[in-house]
């Protein structure tokens, strides 16, 4: 059981959801790059317990992903991983999280940190509206989703979101778990893609293999 006590005289909150499956130095980028230039005095990494989008392939099991996001961020002080995901029952809905974690921490900015192409998903994502006025958000560069034409989008389609939305040009990483999966199933190197221990966890356990 986590306490939240220490996050409670926070100003500046960031929030890193996502599968993680597995997590690799794409998040992890992401993540320290959006806390230097925002401020962030933590940043909470919120791995979905079973999320609602991925139908194209079976999500490795909560906990294991939990797993390797613990090791990916222990080295880091400013990074904290909450399984409050994981602990509810049926599919896990952002807006649901912000409402818990606001419960819990009335006073923190939350800034809800994406990729572009996440940040595209978003929009279509429950109670958009919602989700935005309990969080800001930051949306990191990522090869392959043009920022430009994201921002665009969100000019013609809800304009009234703009002031909470924020474009971060981070260190271009082309790297994904899709891609991190396919590798291990072929049985090419992930090295460099992901930290050791994290490798060497997924080896351990004969993950992605057989897909
Ligand atoms: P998958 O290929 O399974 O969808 P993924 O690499 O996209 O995995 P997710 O867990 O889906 O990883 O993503 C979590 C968050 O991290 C999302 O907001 C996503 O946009 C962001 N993200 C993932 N990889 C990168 C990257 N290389 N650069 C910037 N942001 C990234
Ligand atoms: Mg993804």
């Amino acid at each position: 059981m986590h306490t939240y006590e220490d996050l409670k005289s926070i100003k500046y909150l960031g929030i890193m959801g996502g599968t993680f499956d597995p997590i690799h130095f794409g998040h992890l980028v992401a993540a320290e790059t959006a806390r230097v230039a925002f401020n962030l005095e933590k940043v909470l990494f919120i791995p979905t317990g079973q999320p609602p989008h991925k139908v194209d392939h079976k999500v490795t099991g909560a906990w294991e992903r939990y797993e390797m996001v613990k090791m990916a961020i222990e080295a880091n002080d400013s990074f904290r991983i909450l399984s409050l995901e994981l602990e509810r029952e049926g599919p896990s809905y952002t807006i649901d999280t912000l409402r818990e974690l606001r419960g819990i921490l009335p006073d923190p900015d939350f800034y809800f940190i994406t990729g572009a192409d996440a940040l595209r998903s978003m929009l279509g994502w429950r109670e958009p509206e919602e989700i935005i006025k309990l969080t800001k958000v930051i949306s990191a560069s990522r090869p392959g989703y043009p920022l430009q034409d994201l921002f665009d989008l969100i000019d013609r389609s809800v304009p009234q979101f703009r002031d909470r939305i924020f474009q971060l040009k981070i260190p271009a990483l082309a790297i994904s778990s899709t891609d991190i999966r396919t590798r291990v199933k072929e049985g090419l190197s992930i090295r460099y893609l992901i930290p050791d221990n994290v490798k060497n966890y997924i080896k351990e356990r004969g993950f992605y293999r057989n897909l």
